[in-house]
């Protein structure tokens, strides 16, 4: 086929990319974390079993979907060179933050830069005079949502992406590429995306996930992280009474808070700054309770600031008798930049395919964790590459067609780099 003829086939195929970002985003599939069963919500399985029939439809081989409601599938190989396996992950769930019940995206064709008015009835406005990034897409075209819900580009734009990608290459079978594997998982926005993920299984010997926000993203550095749970016993006794016997736990409890560094708190950090975050707490002078998250994209910090908590915690029971503060702390997931940057190759990949097809890639650490770090530390190196959406997980989040378009040829381009 002439060079200018797949072009065109290119952009035919592509440009519906976000009618099926349409359709599965009025799928509500949110997860919930109150939940222990896999999925969290049943109703995640409504999107998995569209993207089954659609996979099976387009002729994909090896199409699964496991009782968990992860979906997997296989496009073998058309080539006698001795290619890598490449995955392509993404997940079918939306943020337990905001409804994404009843979703009605709406288009708003060659935006003017204005003002977008998601809904008259209630008053609410997608403004670029408080997210200025809108100015960057005059010309183009953006999804919104009507204001009610949120619009779930995380990640149902992700999802959308790979199959159009996949849809591409079955359809030109004339492209040569080797054995490429799909996977969309449940549960990501509560934590539990790679949990029940079957690396085997998959047989990728690399993947991408498509998770990431606007274009040009991507990400192979995130935080290593931990959770810490307090609880502090304290002795009630009637205050009228309370001399020398009273111990309040809620006192105890802000002494703890004052003795970690003020200025590592999130809204003071940015970039490689970790943080130690107080994000619950409940009390009473007998016992209080505390949650903290502790996050540091560098290893060695990550264990000083453990054992910074630890020693906190040491010192209190010291001062307040053994056993008054009880502390536990988990790991949570670490810094897959340690696994990825034995096969930085991947990532230049993502970087020079990226530039091919007209993206200005931006690398930047992720201040947070993904499926694909666990994934990285379960033997299946992952780096995050965008969708193209922002403001996620609320009413105003919204994706420029021509950002997932990019999204596509950037999949696209990755295959054909890699072969
Ligand atoms: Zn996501």
């Amino acid at each position: 086929m002439a060079k200018s003829q797949i072009t065109k086939n290119i952009k035919n195929m592509i440009s519906e990319v976000h009618k099926r970002f349409i359709r599965y985003a009025k799928i509500d599939t949110q997860s919930n974390p109150e939940s222990s069963d896999c999925p969290s919500t049943k109703k995640q399985l409504d999107l998995a079993k569209q993207v089954v029939s659609e996979l099976n439809g387009m002729g994909l081989e090896d199409v699964s979907m496991d009782e968990n409601g992860y979906v997997m599938a296989s496009l073998p190989s058309n080539s006698d060179k001795e290619i890598p396996t490449i995955g392509f992950i993404a997940h079918l769930d939306t943020a337990p933050d905001f409804s994404g019940k009843s979703v009605k995206p709406q288009i708003v064709e060659n935006y003017d830069g204005k003002d977008i008015v998601l809904n008259e009835e209630l008053n609410i406005i997608l403004s670029p005079d408080d997210f200025s990034e809108l100015l960057k897409y005059k010309g183009q075209d953006l999804i919104t949502t009507n204001g009610t819900t949120l619009l779930g580009a995380d990640d149902k734009a992700g999802v959308a992406e790979i199959i159009t990608a996949v849809e591409y290459l079955c359809n030109n079978p004339e492209i040569e590429h080797g054995t490429i594997k799909v996977a969309f998982t449940p549960d990501e926005e509560i934590g539990r995306g790679a949990n029940l993920f079957d690396v085997d299984k998959f047989g990728a010997d690399f993947a991408y996930t498509i998770d990431g926000g606007e274009i040009g993203e991507l990400e192979y550095e995130n935080f290593n992280a931990s959770i810490a749970k307090i609880k502090i016993n304290g002795r009630n006794v009637h205050p009228g009474t309370a001399k020398n016997q009273m111990i309040n736990s809620i006192t105890i409890a802000m002494e703890l808070q004052a003795m970690l560094p003020v200025n590592e708190r999130p809204e003071y950090t940015e970039n490689y700054e970790g943080f130690y975050l107080l994000f619950d707490i409940k009390g009473s002078v007998e016992t209080t309770e505390m949650t903290y998250i502790i996050r540091d994209h560098d290893l060695k910090k990550y264990k000083q600031k453990n054992k910074l908590m630890k020693r906190v915690v040491k010192f209190l029971n010291k001062k307040y008798g053994k056993n008054t503060v009880e502390l536990k702390i988990e790991n949570q997931y670490y810094n897959m930049k340690e696994k990825i940057e034995p096969v930085i190759h991947i990532v230049e990949t993502a970087e020079k395919a990226m530039l091919a097809v007209g993206v200005e890639p931006v690398k930047k650490p992720i201040r947070g964790g993904t499926d694909g770090a666990r994934l990285s530390f379960m033997g299946l190196p992952t780096p995050n590459i965008f969708t193209g959406g922002h403001n996620f997980h609320g009413k105003f989040e919204y994706i420029p067609i021509q950002s997932m378009q990019k999204a596509v040829e950037v999949i696209l381009k990755i295959i054909e780099l890699s072969r």
